[in-house]
């Protein structure tokens, strides 16, 4: 099949690249030229484990390509998917104008029948307004599906070419037969119905899961108080089929471009309707006291950190991915420094975005672990990157000034700790002092 895939982005990129990697004829558009150049001269703007092999196998076949030309790349399709980003609005609602203004464009340039299928994560309602915008700017006739995203940073190329499920909400037969079709080959497990359940399923979806984690971090802060191991309690639970194992993980907080904003936006969209989604307020408000968690930790132990010099491991959300966006390492950091601490942070991956986002004369951005940790009074682990688990934990003690490690994602084990002089906090297991 012919597509056109607006907005390449996480999800627009490794959606385009995948459905070329099926054999479809793909092209990537973006308005911002400098990822349209980058990628043309055979770079990647997005840290994507895999991605930028793909990319480079596909263009050489000649079935992936990238313009800033949406007119011509619509004009060339039998499928447009929209992947523009959706962020928040100051007051939590989805900003809409990317995907507005993208369905003008679209509805200037079709010339003949055209599938328009949402990816973008939109509020109940929104694929309406889309073929509103896009019935006022043109005589061709289109139809209309929404298919929401469930990739994941980090696992993203793995997860779209292997699909827990794809959900396909049209009214329109054809457009059905012809994401079928187009999705067919990922998974037998398609859920085909109404446009508005479909854009709801993304948003219950994200919204559990960000309940699973608020869930299992109020555990993990009652198990602190009662002398329980949270990481017990969560296997204990996990081996349960109606509960799952996944995402029961205690942490810092759920951070990154989706979970925050996805859930605020339910529950604009279930305030505009007169329901208070009170559940999920709760969800929030835990989610942002957890990361606090760790400057209570530190303060438990320090005192103040006025003139204290913290190490940060990890800026990222989570680990495999370079976006910052929301990440629990931004206000943690800003706490810190605005009390007084400098701080020295490390991630492998994520540092110059985030470094767009915080700069300060107290932080220093490092270029490995090991130059973070040297000489700080405390190190705060932050992301679960892989390569913080294998430092030898002598090793560590050693570059620190003072043994304190603020374990914000449970990545140490007691028994190594317990040959060290570590004061080890982690998330609702015991402490080590
Ligand atoms: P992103 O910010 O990484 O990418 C969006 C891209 O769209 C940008 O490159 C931007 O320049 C481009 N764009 C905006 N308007 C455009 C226009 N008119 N024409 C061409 N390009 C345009 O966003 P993302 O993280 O890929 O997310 C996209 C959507 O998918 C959001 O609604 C998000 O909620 C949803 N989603 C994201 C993820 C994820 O893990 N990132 C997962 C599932 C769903």
């Amino acid at each position: 099949m012919k597509l056109a895939v607006i907005g390449t982005g996480y999800v627009g990129l490794v959606s385009g690249v995948c459905f070329a990697h099926q054999g479809n004829e793909v092209v990537c558009v973006d308005k911002a030229s400098e990822k349209i150049e980058m990628l043309r001269s055979g770079g990647v703007p997005i840290y994507e484990p895999g991605l930028k092999e793909l990319i480079q196998t596909n263009t050489a076949a000649g079935r992936l390509r990238f313009t800033t030309d949406l007119a011509d790349a619509v004009r060339l399709a039998d499928i447009v998917i929209l992947a523009v980003g959706t962020p928040s609005l100051p007051n939590g609602e989805a900003d809409l104008s990317f995907i507005k203004q993208a369905a003008r464009e679209i509805g200037e340039a079709i010339n003949g029948y055209t599938i328009i299928v949402t990816k973008s994560t939109v509020p109940v309602g929104t694929n309406e307004k889309i073929a509103a915008i896009l019935a006022e700017c043109t005589d061709q006739p289109f139809d209309i599906a929404s298919v929401p995203e469930f990739l994941r940073e980090g696992s993203a190329i793995h997860d779209t070419l292997n699909p827990d499920r794809i959900v396909i909400g049209t009214a329109s037969e054809l457009a059905r037969e012809q994401l079928t079709a187009l999705h067919a080959p990922l998974t037998s497990n398609i859920l085909v119905t109404d446009i508005r359940s479909a854009e709801m399923i993304k948003y219950a979806s994200n919204a559990f899961l960000a309940t699973k984690i608020s869930f299992i971090n109020e555990i993990a802060n009652i198990c602190e108080k009662v002398g329980a191991d949270v990481t017990k309690v969560a296997e204990g639970m996990g081996y349960d089929n109606r509960i799952g194992r996944s995402f029961l993980k205690a942490g810092i907080g759920y951070g990154g471009s989706c979970f925050p904003k996805d859930t605020q936006a339910l529950i604009q969209i279930a305030g505009h309707v007169d329901y208070e989604f009170k559940l999920l307020k709760s969800v929030v408000e835990v989610n942002q006291d957890q990361r606090y968690n760790v400057i209570r930790k530190l303060e438990a132990i320090l005192d103040n950190l006025q003139d204290m010099t913290v190490a940060i491991w990890g800026l990222a959300f989570k680990p495999e991915t370079d976006d910052v966006r929301d990440a629990p390492a931004l206000e943690i950091i800003q706490t810190l420094l605005e009390r007084g601490a400098s701080v020295k942070a490390y991630d492998p991956i994520a540092a110059a975005n985030f470094s767009k986002l915080l700069t300060h004369p107290h932080l220093e951005y490092c270029e490995s672990k090991e130059e973070a940790a040297r000489g700080a009074d405390a190190l705060c682990l932050l992301t679960e990157w892989k390569e913080f688990a294998d430092i030898p934990l002598p090793e560590l003690e050693r570059l620190l000034r003072k043994p304190i490690l603020i374990d914000g994602r449970n990545v140490f084990r007691e028994e190594e700790l317990s040959q060290t002089s570590f004061i080890y906090y982690s998330v609702g297991r015991p402490s080590l002092s």
